[in-house]
């Protein structure tokens, strides 16, 4: 099956029925679309904007912090760290969830960022054995290998706002931006409902113990604190593109210039691209499943953004996705060793989690080249005599 030609897509940004959320209209206009309408013409980003300062002063000066950014190094978070230190002159907690797959130009982006701005930073990486465990066991359920990092991400900084008593959380774009879960009209609040929405693909940590077998506090980093918890803190966990209209080219602009904050290539994305996801070695894995699964990658959701704002016509978009969606990563090889499987169970995975009507043709796919910093990526797999996990269960009483 062709994606250009055969999948159905939206008659403004070109995304195809395959989407996560998806709906058209009578127009053919899908419900993202609608959404940005919604964005640009019925919202008064002014009385947001008023909220979001009596959010800022209600929480100011009353904790070791006034508030807690997730920062992963990536565009968004760098933004909105400087937007608030910037804006608000507040002394925020840096929180970083280490996945471990961090590119050498974003550590080098998030040191610099650090020293500039002058900030406290904690960073925390989860034991690689467990990792590789949850990665395998997510794709094989979901045909998702980020179950770590999605709730890692989510669950971490949470767990850091109940240890330290930070309740204020600010993340940046919210998802309205490129899904349908939530609405620009609805406050979205990364709270446990958007958690167990889409965040942690329908498996808990309690579901993942058995799966992988592990002891329960193997999985206490991607577990959801307990509501009781973040009551008796007050958490408030928002984003910040809830408040102010979030425009990705123009805050990437920003950092570059006030950060010196640099893009990087990604697998499967055209150079004029340089600012998306440029964060983790297995980004290009993650985006090549996406189209396995449902027909279309990174450079098709890159695209519909800039239709939508109006910075490109459909034309130039199709042609775009038609060049560079859909290219074997060159990086599948360092993710096959990783996780153990031979690239035949691989597709033979990824195959069972397709989405209709889509229908690849895993014959006939081109292989794209390796990045430029790959050979600095991190190979190393586990020391079989001391794999932590089984010399642990093996130590446990009968
Ligand atoms: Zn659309």
């Amino acid at each position: 099956m062709n994606p250009i030609t055969d999948l159905r897509r939206c008659s403004r940004c070109a995304i195809p029925e395959t989407h996560e959320t998806i709906m058209f209209d009578a127009e053919g206009v899908c419900n993202v679309c609608r959404q940005h309408e919604f964005k640009k013409d019925a919202i008064d980003w002014s009385a947001r904007k008023r909220d979001f300062d009596a959010l800022i002063e209600s929480y100011r000066g009353k904790h070791s912090h006034d508030c807690i950014v997730p920062f992963s190094g990536g565009k968004d978070s760098t933004f909105t760290l400087l937007y608030l230190m910037r804006e608000y002159g507040i002394k925020p907690l840096v929180v970083q969830f280490d996945h471990g797959f961090l590119r050498p130009r974003t550590l080098e982006n998030n040191v610099r960022t650090f020293r500039k701005l002058g900030v406290d930073v904690l960073s925390f990486r989860p034991n690689w054995h467990v990792v590789r465990k949850l990665m395998l066991e997510s794709l094989r359920r979901k045909g998702d290998f980020c179950w770590h990092c999605h709730t890692g991400i989510f669950a971490y900084p949470m767990q850091i706002a109940v240890k330290f008593n930070i309740p204020l959380l600010i993340w940046g774009e919210p998802s309205a931006e490129y899904t349908s879960y939530y609405g620009y009209g609805e406050q979205e609040e990364v709270d446990e409902r958007r958690f167990n929405r889409f965040v942690n693909l329908g498996i808990a940590a309690e579901d993942m113990e058995g799966m992988i077998v592990a002891e329960p506090r193997d999985l206490d980093p991607f577990r959801y604190p307990a509501l009781k918890d973040l009551r008796r803190i007050g958490a408030r966990s928002v984003c910040l593109g809830s408040y102010i209209p979030w425009d990705v080219r123009q805050q990437t602009a920003l950092i570059e210039q006030e950060l010196g904050w640099q893009g990087d290539r990604v697998e499967g994305v055209p150079g004029e691209y340089p600012y998306e996801k440029i964060e983790c070695y297995m980004q290009g894995v993650r985006d090549y499943l996406k189209f396995l699964k449902r027909g279309y990658g990174r450079t098709a959701h890159l695209t519909s953004i800039d239709i939508r704002n109006g910075r490109m016509d459909r034309a130039t978009a199709m042609k775009l996705i038609e060049e560079h969606d859909g290219r074997r990563p060159a990086s599948l090889d360092l993710f096959l060793k990783y996780v153990d499987i031979s690239e035949d169970e691989f597709y033979d995975i990824a195959l069972s989690h397709i989405v209709a009507p889509w229908k690849p043709d895993v014959g006939g796919i081109p292989h794209g080249a390796p990045l430029p910093d790959a050979g600095e990526w991190d190979q190393t797999v586990t020391l079989v005599a001391v794999d932590s996990l089984r010399k642990r269960s093996a130590a446990q009483p009968q």
